[in-house]
């Protein structure tokens, strides 16, 4: 059996080390000393001024929107996963799709004007599999408009554009550090910004909104995140070159061993470096790919439709609006097995298999 994805582990002694301190120390959670740990490491990792560690990527998104305030409409894509349109409706606000492109697969900026009204506050925009959204045309309209900006950049970790981390672009950043992710503390998130006075006011959020004793800032929520996944965080932070490294030559084998696939790849961002998070095919139509997934199934190798469908036409609690690009493209793409224990043999397998299917 093949999963699709699969997580890492650290040497299971390193991640009971941690355990001693927690015993000694007795503090489980509540911003103990290895959350405040992981955010330090991982702002040196990531060369960030500030950064939190909260529960998970869905709730950093949630706080995004809480702390900016964003109310009204928020324009969004519809190829993602669904925790980026569920949060906006979760906040109280409502999402207006825009297509994708069709090459990078990331919102199209030049179909965000068309969609602002008097209503629109803000725009949330997924880098989709770690590939870059054009953020400068984005902040640009979003400066002209006055319009939030927030990255869903829970598939970004580790990705650079213009040497500088991703994660600085928008008014904020969030990523989720979940088992399937990339990098991960189990689960867990991150929310990045470059405002002080954000990241106070994030911290605060994350914390319900207490400022004292017997005193409330403002409306919070908990967004904390334990000692337990923080360890987690830490052990595998120490082996996240390795990750890339594995990662990046099972994903040129893959290029290598489906040159005959008809199929194309998202063209990543060009001022950016590629994290190897997943290994998405756009297939030549809908038919060769429930063909190929249907085929991969019965010999046990899992496969992802992985943005299907489209979030614009597929939730009961929004009304229904069919993106032409976005519609079929969903339809068409499929994410391979991709994790750090996969073996190049298993790739070569996969492949092989993959183009007698499609050639039978
Ligand atoms: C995984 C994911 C999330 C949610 O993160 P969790 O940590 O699972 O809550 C949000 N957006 C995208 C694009 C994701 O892939």
């Amino acid at each position: 059996m093949i999963s699709v994805t699969q997580p890492f582990l650290p040497p299971q002694e390193e991640y009971e080390k941690y355990l001693d301190g927690i015993w000694k120390r007795n503090w489980l959670t509540n911003m103990g000393p290895l959350a405040s740990q992981l955010e330090m490491q991982l702002k040196d990792h990531l060369k960030l001024n500030h950064l939190l560690f909260v529960t998970n990527g869905t709730v950093a998104l949630q706080m995004a929107l809480k702390a900016l305030e964003i109310t009204g409409e928020v324009i969004t894509t519809p190829f993602s996963f669904i925790a980026t349109t569920s949060t906006i409706v979760w906040e109280g606000c409502t999402p207006v799709f825009t297509d994708i492109d069709p090459n990078s697969l990331c919102i199209d900026p030049s179909k965000i004007e068309d969609a602002i009204t008097e209503k629109t506050t803000a725009i949330l925009a997924t880098h989709v599999y770690g590939n870059p959204c054009d953020v400068e045309a984005i902040e640009i309209i979003a400066k002209k408009h006055k319009l939030k900006v927030i990255y869903d950049a829970a598939h970004a970790f580790d990705v650079k554009i213009n040497g500088r981390s991703i994660f600085e672009y928008g008014d904020i950043s969030t990523c989720s550090l979940h088992a399937t992710k990339l990098y991960h503390s189990i689960e867990g998130g991150l929310i990045i910004t470059q405002n002080a006075d954000l990241l106070k006011k994030l911290a605060s959020i994350r914390n319900f909104g207490i400022s004292g004793y017997d005193s409330f800032s403002e409306l919070g929520i908990n967004g904390k995140n334990s000692e337990f996944h923080a360890a987690m965080g830490l052990a595998n932070l120490k082996y996240i070159s390795d990750i890339h490294e594995k990662r990046k030559a099972l994903t040129r084998l893959y290029d290598e061993k489906l040159k005959g696939l008809k199929a194309f790849r998202p063209r990543w961002h060009q001022k950016a470096n590629e994290n190897f998070a997943y290994y998405p095919i756009i297939l030549e139509s809908e038919d060769l790919l429930l063909k190929l997934k249907a085929e991969l199934d019965k010999n046990e190798i899992f496969t992802r439709r992985y943005f299907y469908p489209s979030l614009a036409s597929a939730l009961p609690y929004l009304s229904k609006l069919e993106l032409p690009i976005t519609e079929d493209i969903s339809k068409r793409s499929l994410c391979l097995p991709l994790y750090y224990d996969l073996t190049f043999e298993e790739v070569d397998l996969i492949s092989r298999l993959i183009l007698r299917i499609q050639n039978n």
